[in-house]
């Protein structure tokens, strides 16, 4: 049976209205963007940013993406360096996040940036969230769309699960197709990347040199050690279930298809199968599997981001 959520919208220019005013009023609503739907509130607003942490029951400590639309708002908050206009030409806008260091002007609360003094900014690529940035004269701070260490949402749906009707306004812009969350890159010192995503560092390399050093990591990327990505059943690593009531998770043609079996990409593309993750995980965990085992997957280009969420999710 086909159900009506009252607060799932699709895009027009009455909700794109709708939406703007929310956002002036210091109202947060959920956006879609390329990576994973997000939490939007704008980030020059006290009010904004403490109901996006009280909804995810986020940490404080963990700070906030901000999203802009072009490089003339940014540069009202960042400093930007050379570092970062050679990617920001290649990738943008695109699936990446740049930490730069504050800038002394900016009238970002320091609540969204857990009071550092840098700042991290994306420039995302979904038409929703592109035509919404065009519309107001301040960035959006915009987390993932989910309870804080749940796996993050692809769909409006997804965001419904999570949220039901706390948000006014969630706005359906289909399955995100990046489907993981951004590649975080610090540029603030020698370029490092904070959190793998589907630009990869050979990606980046073509462009910039990166550190490689895992020192001072802590501190330069808080929140992203603890527990994360979690379906809210257990995921064993690299190993077969023997039980069939057990999900398993599996990429390329290794094994036979069976009714507990979900294959993230039946062709072992790595791009395809992070964007099946999220989704694919929701859908067992709805479908009352207990547990997730899931295949060895190969740790090179985007399957470095596949492995770091899956790892979080297994801890
Ligand atoms: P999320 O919004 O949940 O996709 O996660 C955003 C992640 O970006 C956080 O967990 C932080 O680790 C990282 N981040 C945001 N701002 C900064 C910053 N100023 N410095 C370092 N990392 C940051
Ligand atoms: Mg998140």
């Amino acid at each position: 049976m086909k159900k009506n959520y009252s607060n799932i919208f699709s895009l027009c220019e009455k909700i794109i209205r709708k939406t703007v005013d929310s956002l002036r009023l210091g109202k947060i609503v959920a956006l879609p963007t390329e990576t994973v739907y997000g939490l939007a509130g704008n980030a020059y607003s006290l009010k904004a940013l403490k109901t996006i942490y009280k909804l995810k029951k986020r940490p404080k400590k963990n700070p906030l993406i901000i999203h802009y639309c072009n490089l003339k708002m940014a540069k009202n908050d960042v400093l930007l360096n050379d570092n970062f206009i050679k990617l920001y030409k290649k990738f943008c806008p695109g699936p990446i996040t740049f930490v730069l260091k504050k800038n002394r002007k900016s009238k970002i609360k320091s609540l969204a940036n857990a009071n550092l003094e840098t700042v991290a900014i994306r420039f995302p690529n979904h038409k929703v969230i592109r035509s919404i940035l065009k519309k107001i004269n301040f960035p959006l701070a915009m987390p993932s769309a989910n309870i804080s260490s749940n796996l993050s949402p692809v769909s409006a749906l997804d965001v419904f699960d999570e949220f039901k009707n706390k948000i006014n306004i969630i706005i359906n812009g289909g399955k995100s197709k990046v489907g993981i969350e951004s590649t975080v890159v610090d540029l603030t010192a020698k370029p490092r990347i904070l959190r793998p995503g589907i630009i990869t560092s050979k990606n980046l390399k073509r462009f910039i040199s990166i550190n490689h050093t895992r020192k001072n990591f802590e501190i330069k990327s808080p929140g992203l050690l603890k527990k994360h990505y979690s379906p809210g059943i257990p995921v064993i690593l690299n190993k077969k279930p023997n039980n069939i009531n057990y999900a398993f998770i599996i990429l390329g043609k290794k094994y036979k298809m069976q009714s507990n079996y979900f294959n993230l990409s039946k062709k072992a593309d790595l791009k395809e199968a992070a964007s099946n993750l999220y989704k694919t995980m929701r859908k067992i965990k709805k479908s009352g599997y207990k547990k997730i085992y899931v295949m060895r997957i190969p740790n090179i280009g985007p399957g470095v981001a596949i492995n770091d969420r899956l790892k979080k999710a297994s801890k």
